[in-house]
């Protein structure tokens, strides 16, 4: 369900180094998600009000014309803004890159956005194997993620995925067989597998887990990097 709101970004981090691979870049974290992690670990994001207009960021963005090369669209879940679209043809027009970071849930907001050229990095998040996508997300939107990864494929887009693991909710064995998947859908880049920091609240209330380790990396099909 898309939504319209008059203030609909939470906040902005004006620089950032590490978001946006090779560029530099500021952030537009977007109030309000279609999801539910367990840990999440920006539950005031998601479950709070924006607070930030289009206009007001357009007004930032202009100031940084120049001096940032790109702009991450990130959240809570950007995508179920149904002016998203035009915000981010604006946001082009004053020639910034910009990456998208998505739960991918909206394959049809990303189409468009794709063919708009509007896009030049997504980031999907992958949440969990099918049998537990629910329980980690109280989401129904599996399917929606492969439909956006095909839409991604097809389109020859630079993108990653990646997934957040916390051990009371996923296991080696559904990591290897989420990289399987990946791998028969013909996914050629890096997993991403960022491990869950446990330094602030999180919306399922988790305590810290113990890390994803390296050498835990067997008879992975695809090349894994942890973060
Ligand atoms: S981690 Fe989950 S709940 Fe949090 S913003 Fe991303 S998709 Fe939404």
């Amino acid at each position: 369900m898309s939504v319209e709101i008059s203030k609909p970004i939470y906040s902005i981090t004006p620089f950032t180094l590490l978001d946006y691979p090779n560029y530099t870049a500021c952030i537009l974290w977007f109030a309000g998600c279609n999801m539910k992690c367990q840990y999440c670990y920006n539950p005031e994001i998601v479950n709070g009000d924006g607070k930030i207009s289009f206009d007001e960021a357009l007004t930032f963005l202009k100031k940084r014309v120049n001096l940032l090369d790109g702009v991450v669209i990130s959240g809570g879940e950007a995508t179920r803004n149904k002016e998203l679209i035009s915000f981010v043809e604006k946001i082009k027009e004053l020639g910034f890159l910009i990456k998208l970071d998505t739960n991918g849930s909206a394959p049809n907001v990303l189409k468009r956005l794709i063919e708009k050229r509007h896009i030049d990095y997504v980031a999907l998040d992958l949440k969990a194997t099918p049998e537990k996508f629910y329980s980690i997300t109280e989401s129904k939107l599996e399917r929606k993620f492969w439909e956006s990864l095909q839409l991604i494929q097809e389109a020859k887009l630079l993108h990653e995925v990646r997934t957040t693991f916390h051990r009371d909710l996923l296991c080696v064995d559904d990591l290897r067989d989420m990289s399987q998947k990946l791998d028969e859908f013909g996914y050629q880049n890096t997993f991403y597998v960022q491990n869950f920091r446990g330094e602030k609240e999180t919306i399922g209330q988790l305590n810290r887990s113990i890390s994803f380790k390296s050498d835990e990396v067997v008879d992975f099909p695809i090349p894994v990097e942890i973060r």
